[in-house]
């Protein structure tokens, strides 16, 4: 497993409900719950307000009613007192006499002041008024005829008269009580008495609310409001107005037929009302449009309907405060629950993503567990089989180099053995060459050419120091010993050494030898007697190589570098087999006869000029033959030697 791949939880679980739902059903709960509650609070409020209200109305009516009652009635038996007087009975008899008449009108105007009533007077029977409380006044009735009033037509016929109208002469609403005034057992007169409305509407000022008493078709003949006055509660159809304007109850008044309120009937007894505007505008009632609860109460001795009135706009009002209150409380409610709703699911969704996180923080610890385990194991594992391969390895290269300690002892001891036996091959030369210049020089002493000899017996002297020399170096390549000389060597006379040594140069046997010598000084650093022992070898290689060959050449040529010299030296011979090529220069390789090559030659070669810092390799001329090329650093560079 990848250790840096992301460890990842499950994807979060979604919500029970997409969320713009739920909010969507949350506001739709709350609206709800708002509107329920201010309707039921609405409703609560109007019932109770309507409730006080019609509280209100009842004991208003109590107190109207009663002191109505009281105002009428007290003066109900009034006319009946009149009717019995002597005063007005002589007068009756004699409707002439003036004093009569002012005795009549005193007593008339002094109990009509003490009851408190409006008017007070006496008629005869064809309805001519003879005496008036109000003689003395403008609007006095004495000598009217109120012959045409309902009340002096029931009073003739023996009743009890009683009427509401508006006085005909003082333009003065009142209720009329009447009676028949008897003498004999026969009517001579009618005694009235008017109740006025005036000091009744005073006490009606201070009230709240409108009071409206009607007639039985609805016209309104006492009233606190003003410009209710004569208007009707309700529409007068056209035989109904036709009837009042006959009566001439309301005489001198323009009568409205059309409707004052609206009236809804709540119950039998309670209704609410509407004011409704003028219908030309003019003179209309105060306050259009201004809603009443109204409770009625009829007064069916009078023939009367009494009505009180609140207002409903305090009912309005306080019904849109409790609405309001009622929405608001509900808002407070839905909203207080939408939070803790809220913060239930806040703590719940930070409840479940701690869990989750914790759950995840664990798992991906137990994961990064598990892989340090799994890594660990996996790095002592291969830390085991390292340590088992590096103690393989050593085992192995112990082995190996016990083995190579083996075979390089095993090697040299070979090579010692076969070198005892070569050490002739190596020795065979100098030592002809030593025979042969001891032999000329014993000839040459023989026949007094006595510097000949000496330099024959010099040659001899080199010769066995090359000898010394040559046993030296077969030592050190079984064991290297002893400091090298490294001194500036020149190649070519290093070069013509060899050739001499091996017995080159000579017309012998026809070898003919091409040295293109250089013009320079070619020096390099290091052992001359161990580069002429390169050069012996090569030489005397090529040498055997040209033994059987027809035509034997070997050419020297020099390759001066700026750093570096090269030797070739190139035979006619055969050349060297390709698969050999790469196996010359291993010691003891030979292809010659037994007896006749070590296979060291070249094998010395290559480490001596290894020793040098130089080396060799063979190949083979395109033209035939091989050709062995030696590459030696220079002893001074060009340029040095060019400035020296
Ligand atoms: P040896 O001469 O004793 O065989 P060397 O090391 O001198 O040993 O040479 C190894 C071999 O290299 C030779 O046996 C021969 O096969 C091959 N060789 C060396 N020089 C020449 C040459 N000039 N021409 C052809 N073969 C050569």
């Amino acid at each position: 497993m990848d250790p840096s791949a992301p460890i990842s939880d499950e994807p979060p679980r979604p919500s029970r409900r997409p969320r713009p739902l739920r909010g969507l059903a949350w506001l739709v709960g709350a609206g709800l719950l708002v509107s329920l509650t201010a309707w039921w609070a609405a409703g609560l409020a109007r019932e109770r307000a309507l409730g006080d209200l019609r509280q209100i109305d009842s004991e208003t009516m109590k107190l109207v009613v009663s002191n109505l009652r009281v105002e009428l009635e007290k003066l109900e038996f009034m006319p009946q007192l009149v009717a019995r007087d002597e005063r007005i009975q002589r007068l009756l008899e004699r409707p002439g006499d003036p004093e009569l008449v002012a005795a009549a009108n005193g007593y008339l105007e002094e109990i009509s002041r003490t009851v408190g009533a409006s008017d007070t007077y006496v008629m005869d029977v064809g309805g001519l008024t003879l005496a008036a409380s109000n003689w003395a006044s403008d609007a006095s009735f004495v000598g009217q005829d109120f012959g045409f009033r309902p009340y002096f037509k029931e009073a003739l016929e023996g009743l009890a008269g009683r009427y509401f109208a508006r006085g005909a002469a003082s333009n003065k609403r009142g209720y009329y009580f009447a009676c028949p005034i008897h003498r004999d057992g026969q009517i001579i007169g009618v005694a009235a008495v008017k109740v006025g409305f005036e000091a009744i509407e005073r006490t009606w000022r201070d009230l709240p609310g409108p009071i409206a008493l009607t007639d039985w078709h609805g016209i309104v003949f006492a009233t606190n409001e003003p410009g209710w006055l004569y208007r009707s509660l309700r529409r007068l159809d056209e035989r109904t107005f036709a009837e009042v304007n006959r009566s001439r109850r309301y005489s001198g008044v323009v009568l409205d037929p059309s409707a004052l309120v609206e009236i809804q009937l709540i119950d039998g007894t309670t209704s609410r009302m509407t004011v409704l505007a003028a219908r030309d505008g003019a003179g209309g009632p105060r306050r259009p449009g201004a809603e009443y609860l109204a409770l009625s109460d009829d007064l069916p001795e009078y023939g009367w309907v009494i009505y009180t009135m609140s207002s409903l706009r305090a009912v309005d009002g306080s019904v849109r405060a409790a609405a309001a209150l009622g929405a608001a409380s509900a808002g407070l409610l839905a909203l207080a629950a939408f939070f803790l709703a809220q913060r239930r699911q806040y703590r719940r969704q930070r409840a479940s993503f701690r869990e989750r996180e914790q759950r995840m923080l664990r798992r991906n610890q137990e994961e990064l567990e598990r892989r340090i385990a799994e890594r660990t194991a996996d790095l002592m594992r291969s830390n085991q089989q390292l340590q088992k391969e590096i103690a393989e390895h050593e085992i192995a290269e112990r082995a190996l180099r016990d083995t190579q300690q083996g075979l390089v002892q095993a090697a040299k001891l070979a090579a010692l053995g076969q070198l005892a036996a070569g050490v002739t091959h190596e020795l065979n030369q100098p030592l002809t060459a030593l025979r042969s210049y001891a032999d000329n020089a014993r000839l040459l002493i023989g026949r007094q050419r006595l510097d000949e000899a000496a330099r024959n017996l010099e040659r001899i002297t080199r010769l066995t120091d090359r000898m010394a020399s040559i046993t030296r170096h077969l030592k050190t390549f079984s064991r290297k010993t002893g400091p090298d000389r490294r001194e500036p060597v020149d190649v070519v006379r290093a070069l013509e050494a060899a050739l001499s040594l091996v017995g080159v140069g000579g017309a012998d046997g026809g070898l003919e030898l091409l040295h293109a010598k250089p013009a320079e000084k070619l020096l390099v650093l290091g052992d001359p007697v161990r580069l002429e022992q390169v050069f012996v070898n090569l030489i005397k290689n090529a040498c055997e190589a040209l033994a059987g060959a027809e035509r034997r050449q070997l050419s020297i040529g020099y390759r001066a570098g700026e750093e570096a010299i090269e030797i070739e030296i190139r035979d006619s011979g055969p050349g060297i087999r390709r698969e050999h090529l790469g196996r010359v220069f291993e010691p003891f390789f030979t292809t010659k006869e037994a007896g006749e090559g070590l296979g060291l030659g070249l094998s010395i070669t290559a480490s001596i000029l290894g020793e040098m810092g130089g080396s060799v390799r063979a190949g083979n001329h395109p033209a035939g033959g091989a050709a062995f090329t030696v590459a030696l650093p220079r002893a001074v560079a060009r340029a040095q030697a060019r400035s020296a």
